[in-house]
């Protein structure tokens, strides 16, 4: 994914955004035989709101906004299968939930850049940054279960503004 996309213009048309995530989700969910259920469904219609990471509880309140009855569980547990099959990622540092824009593709979700002003999040993958920290970790004997790196700043459009 280029820069150019990858921090998409305020006032974009975000209703595509959204049908294509749910339209890539569906694929994905064909490809492993596995259900895109309606609560799944509703929970990923909900992350792709935005290009914010939304936290568990405000899925919740806006899964219950008219009247619902979803019990904070079924939310929990819907998130678990969307991060399960790569189709939504938790950034640790906001305890946040971000659609994943690269559905689909195998890749791995190492670098989030997160603009602490619109909140907008997005994914960077750099296997030359990968290598580097596996290397200076290595050097002090550690050995990595998993490498996730959240950075905060100022995204392009914030930085125009
Ligand atoms: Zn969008
Ligand atoms: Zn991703
Ligand atoms: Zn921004």
């Amino acid at each position: 994914m280029s820069q150019v996309h990858a921090f998409p213009k305020p006032g974009h048309n975000h209703a595509r955004c959204t049908a294509d995530a749910l339209r890539k989700a569906e694929a994905v969910c064909a490809a492993r035989k596995s259900r895109l259920t309606e609560i799944r469904r509703d929970v990923l219609e909900t992350v792709w709101q935005s290009h914010v990471p939304v936290g568990a509880y405000d899925i919740l309140s806006h899964l219950n906004e008219n009247g619902g009855k979803t019990a904070p569980m079924a939310v929990y547990r819907a998130l678990d299968f969307l991060m399960e099959n790569g189709l939504v990622h938790r950034i640790a540092s906001l305890n946040a939930f971000i659609g994943c824009a690269h559905m689909g593709e195998e890749h791995h979700a190492a670098q989030f850049l997160i603009c602490h002003s619109c909140g907008t999040t997005a994914e960077l993958e750099s296997a030359p940054l990968k290598r580097a920290l596996t290397q200076a970790v290595s050097e002090r004997g550690f050995t990595i279960d998993s490498q996730i790196v959240e950075i905060s700043g100022t995204c392009p459009h914030c930085r125009a503004a």
